[in-house]
């Protein structure tokens, strides 16, 4: 089966071309001249669109358990909202529960997402409980291709990791050459601060913003980067989101350390503003760390630019406002933590190109080149090129959509980004030459994505 697009503006991280892109069974074969190769099964016309690689999520939470509920996509309706936004591929999170063994976490996530994923995918592993066992089974892990092991300085009694866990954790990420991810917060100082507004009677949505300052984040940030220079381990900070944590990731950066970070679109384009609707509207937009105040959006903005950000994951995480972020009604600290977006990453991004933050090949860049090199999954994905994997979005930069839960794919009953005007839109998604979106409809199934047994990092300095 071969496929020809044809026509087409092909944008890598690199630059870009009017070129074919010539497609034989699940592979790229060819990115050739217009009009050299003509023999082909079926013809996508991209005439006046853009040929991307296929966007690349690396932090979503498929049916995550949360405060005794899960976050609300499987991974059948998960990825499917991903491909409908131009995600090809997803990178999720196995979640270690305390008392269990990384390796039958690993077998767990293995059965929720098996032979039901509409696109290809990963796991990351989140580690709960530094021991001995957990320690000793990161080899095992990273031999079954999931090397990148995150970890919480949030959350105490739940997912918390002391800072001689994490250097236990780190010395081992050094000796077997795979990468610690950061969920940088003071959860030990945030607890008080949470404790002290409940005792005060401050119980609305904001207060979660409201207890999780940016100074705790950027504190967090600053202690993680330390223990991985002690250690020598690669860092990534996952969902920055302040400029607190920002300033101490580009300063480790410019001393040549192995310091990552990514920001998702919640905290480019919302804002504290949005906690603060009125009634229980603002539990809306709970996650963790909190959406900031509007001036941190620059600075965000310039980091994608400078690759002091290299990244930007959705942290997908959707809870249903009518039943599950009402659990938090009268006590903000019990509203589910998670926000949807795995369907409007790429769409958010191109809105920064429409703006002029980034150029079209950084949008390629952040949402799948990078992601692609720093979770070891270069040359099969993040590029148009022969050999790559095809898989390929037609992006129509001139149309225009509005982003609604009435039409949305994921599976959550409202929607973080109502009623915004977006410049561009997923016309065709390939996954590995199968035709997953086409004419406004879906035509994939789960169990078409395969599980993606990633190499290490192949981003390190
Ligand atoms: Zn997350």
């Amino acid at each position: 089966m071969r496929t020809i697009i044809t026509g087409g503006t092909v944008v890598n991280a690199t630059g870009r071309a009017h070129a074919d892109v010539v497609v034989d069974g699940e592979v790229i074969t060819a990115v050739t001249a217009p009009g050299l190769i003509t023999e082909a099964d079926r013809r996508i016309d991209a005439t006046g669109k853009y040929v991307i690689p296929g966007g690349i999520d690396a932090h979503t939470h498929m049916e995550m358990p949360f405060g005794g509920t899960f976050s609300h996509d499987t991974f059948a309706t998960g990825t499917e909202a991903a491909a409908w936004g131009g995600t090809t591929t997803i990178i999720d999170f196995a979640v270690q529960a305390r008392g269990t063994s990384l390796l039958s976490t690993l077998d767990k996530w293995h059965a929720k997402a098996d032979g039901n994923c509409a696109v290809d995918y990963g796991f990351h592993m989140i580690i709960s409980e530094v021991d001995d066992g957990s320690l000793k089974e990161m080899r095992p892990c990273i031999d079954a291709g999931v090397n990148s092991f995150k970890m919480f300085m949030a959350y105490p009694g739940v997912f918390y990791s002391t800072d001689g866990d994490i250097l236990r954790a780190m010395r081992r990420a050094t000796e077997t050459g795979s990468m610690i991810m950061m969920h940088a917060e003071n959860g030990i100082a945030i607890d008080q601060l949470v404790a002290q507004a409940l005792a005060e009677g401050r119980t609305a949505p904001v207060e979660h913003g409201l207890t999780r300052p940016p100074e705790l984040e950027g504190e967090a940030t600053s202690r993680a980067i330390a223990l991985a220079g002690v250690t020598g381990a690669p860092l990534y900070i996952v969902h920055l989101s302040a400029r607190h944590a920002l300033e101490a990731v580009a300063a480790a950066r410019n001393t040549g350390q192995n310091v990552f970070a990514e920001t998702c679109p919640q905290y480019l384009y919302l804002s504290i503003e949005d906690m603060a609707k009125p009634g229980f509207e603002g539990a809306k937009y709970v996650a963790s760390p909190p959406l900031r105040t509007r001036d941190h959006q620059a600075d965000l903005w310039r980091g994608l630019r400078t690759n002091d950000l290299s990244v930007v994951s959705t942290d997908h995480c959707p809870f249903c406002f009518a039943d599950q972020k009402v659990l938090g009604k009268d006590d903000f600290s019990k509203i589910p933590n998670g926000m949807p977006g795995v369907e409007h990453r790429m769409d958010l991004l191109h809105q920064g190109v429409v703006a002029g933050e980034i150029t079209l090949e950084r949008w390629v860049e952040i949402s799948s080149t990078t992601p692609a090199r720093m979770f070891g999954l270069a040359g099969r994905k993040g590029t148009i090129a022969p050999g790559a994997d095809a898989d390929v979005v037609v992006y129509d930069p001139a149309a225009t959509q509005t982003i609604s839960a009435l039409t949305h794919h994921m599976n959550v009953d409202y929607s973080a980004y109502e009623g915004m005007e977006i410049t561009g839109r997923v016309e065709v998604v390939l996954s590995r030459g199968s035709v997953v979106i086409a004419d406004g409809a879906f035509h994939g199934k789960p169990g078409h994505g395969r599980f993606l047994k990633r190499d290490l990092s192949q981003y390190l300095l």
